[in-house]
């Protein structure tokens, strides 16, 4: 499930708001609260002055009654009216306190609580792609900037046993007096992790100190992981909570790759040595064949909730409505509601039993769609509820979507973008760039990519490496990586074309899922790479067509990569039938190496 918030508009976190000390933090946790009466669990205690409350109330207004009855003043008591009424003047102060004053205050302080706002459930977030998104430090208590000598003597006595040897960081000069308050107030757990960009409305600063809090607990150090240079606002409530700090992923590029008459230079963010050398070596194939072709057969997300009903008889009704061509008018018209690109395309449902998958597919616009669509399933199952009363949403994603795991349903059809990526290589170019031979290539993949996937049971594995294409360039370009699953299902074909002298290669992906908008792309670095390919963010001609066309490069680059890597496999068996059939003295493995 992809769980991704509006980009952040407001950077602003100075606040002119009064600052509390890190003294103030500590003692707003430690304050006496009413439920601290009784020696019991909280719940336990409520439910005690709750009882007493109600009882003794009972009992006076009986009593009451009865004096009115009997004409007795009403002012007169006994010793059993007398402990009523104390009891009630207790179970109210108890009551009042424990409802009362905490709201009453917690309207005019800024509260401590604030990051339980932060706890909102994960499908919250996921629904939440419209509302504005909570900047960092803006709910509330600025920074921290004075620590007092109390909190220091506090948590000295604190920290003394848990605080493992510490300093592993070779502090900067930025390093405060205030900082390393704040940092065993986080040791000892007077102050959660997680609050630190609300507490102290400094993302790199609550980085920084979380980073230190995290090595004197573990013992650990992070040395490594670099801290600098890094916007740390631009993730708050979008890409990363409780960051401390970011890993480094070399970039390399391949190309020029010519697709669609067009020159891309592709970024590969990757690890993996020669990957980027070897689709290097496709692009220049295809570039010097005369380019590939790619065709993008449909564009639409899919999201699928599963709805429960008390018979198979009722979730056959709402299936039938729901396919029903007359109705689809008025589902569109829900659905399209939330958003100015989430344009419904079709509803496809799966019965089993009493349960229905709804898989909704719409176009997204340049996102990549996943807080669109569930925002439109959204407003068509709160809209069926009226005609569908008895119909239980068990869950908004019912895993006939399906994202981010191998499923057939997305091979078959189709999720994101659908690709066809051809070219033809020419023989000269299959000899002396790819170092091999056509028939050899069409061999090999008939062997290795079609009847060995087949013989493995593949779902949509019908080639070489393609995730390794599609996992580097979606890394380099702040695509969501855990999307490699289903959009690095691919077939690729190879044929002898032209009276069998060049060759004719395909590769066909169904659920290539990008985005140019939204989730990571906005960052830094990311957003360069989309920039280098020309198509960052939203595209002012056509809403969709930057995201469009990054799927082609997508399949293109992998069409690079696959001609490269066969290429290099079948040419590894030419050399062992060479040294075995011609005996050659010749080093034939340099044959092998990308070039
Ligand atoms: P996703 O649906 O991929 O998870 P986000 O919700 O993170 O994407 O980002 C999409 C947001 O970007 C939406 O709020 C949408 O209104 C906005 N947006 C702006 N321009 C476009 C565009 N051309 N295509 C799609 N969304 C756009």
């Amino acid at each position: 499930m992809d769980v991704r918030r509006r980009p952040v508009k407001n950077q602003s976190h100075q606040r002119p708001v009064k600052q509390p000390t890190a003294g103030e933090l500590l003692k707003a946790y430690n304050q006496p609260k009413p439920s601290d009466a009784l020696p019991l669990p909280l719940y336990l205690t409520n439910g005690l002055f709750f009882t007493i409350f109600f009882s003794v109330m009972y009992f006076l207004l009986h009593r009451w009654r009865e004096k009115i009855r009997n004409s007795v003043p009403l002012h007169v008591l006994t010793f059993s009216e007398l402990a009523a009424v104390a009891s009630l003047i207790a179970s109210v102060v108890y009551l009042v306190g424990f409802f009362g004053i905490e709201f009453v205050q917690s309207i005019f302080r800024p509260s401590p609580d604030s990051w339980e706002i932060e706890d909102d459930s994960l499908d919250q977030i996921m629904l939440a792609e419209d509302k504005p998104t909570k900047q960092c430090g803006e709910l509330l208590i600025p920074r921290i900037v004075a620590a007092t000598t109390e909190v220091a003597e506090m948590t000295k006595e604190n920290n003394k046993e848990k605080i493992k040897p510490p300093p592993v960081t070779d502090h900067s000069s930025s390093w405060s007096v205030e900082d390393e308050e704040i940092v065993k107030l986080v040791v000892d757990g007077s102050l959660p992790s997680y609050s630190l960009e609300s507490k102290l409305g400094d993302c790199k600063r609550a980085a920084k100190i979380r980073r230190e809090a995290l090595q004197r607990i573990t013992g650990k150090s992070l040395s490594g992981l670099p801290l600098e240079g890094f916007d740390y606002e631009s993730i708050l409530g979008q890409c990363c909570e409780m960051p401390v700090g970011y890993v480094q992923i070399p970039v390399g590029i391949a190309g020029p790759l010519l697709l669609n008459g067009a020159e891309f230079s592709v970024p590969m963010a990757t690890t993996e040595g020669c990957l980027v050398a070897s689709t290097n070596r496709g692009c220049k194939a295809i570039y010097v064949s005369g380019g590939a072709t790619c065709i993008l057969m449909k564009d639409g997300m899919t999201r699928a909730p599963v709805v429960r009903f008390s018979s198979v008889k009722r979730a056959a009704e709402l299936k039938q409505f729901l396919e029903d061509p007359m109705n689809f008018e008025t589902l569109a018209l829900v659905f399209n509601k939330s958003s100015r690109f989430g344009r419904l395309q079709s509803v496809k449902c799966a019965i089993a039993g009493k349960n229905l998958y709804i898989r909704f597919c719409c176009a997204t616009g340049d996102a990549m769609g996943m807080n669109m669509v569930s925002k439109g399933v959204q407003n068509v199952l709160d809209f069926l509820h009226d005609d569908f009363p008895d119909m239980d949403v068990m869950g908004i994603s019912g895993n006939y979507c399906s994202d981010k795991k191998p499923a057939a349903v997305n091979w078959i059809e189709g999720r994101g973008k659908s690709v066809v990526c051809e070219a033809v290589i020419k023989e000269e170019v299959v000899h002396k760039v790819l170092k091999t031979t056509v028939p050899a290539l069409v061999e090999l993949n008939m062997l290795k990519n079609l009847t060995g996937s087949a013989m493995a049971g593949a779902l949509g594995g019908f080639n070489a490496h393609a995730s390794n294409i599609v996992s580097a360039v979606y890394l380099a370009t702040g695509q969501d990586p855990a999307q490699n699953v289903e959009s690095s299902h691919c077939i690729t074909m190879m044929e002898a074309v032209n009276d069998g002298k060049d060759l004719h290669i395909s590769v066909s992906m169904p659920s290539i899922e990008v985005g140019t908008v939204g989730g990571g792309t906005q960052l830094a670095s990311q957003s360069a790479c989309l920039n280098l390919l020309g198509v960052k963010g939203a595209s002012k001609d056509e809403p969709g067509s930057n995201a469009r066309v990054l799927a082609t490069i997508v399949a293109g680059s992998v069409l690079a990569g696959e001609l490269s890597l066969m290429s290099a496999i079948s040419a590894g068996q030419l050399v062992k039938s060479h040294m075995k059939y011609n005996r050659s003295t010749r080093d034939m493995s340099k044959l092998t190496s990308s070039n």
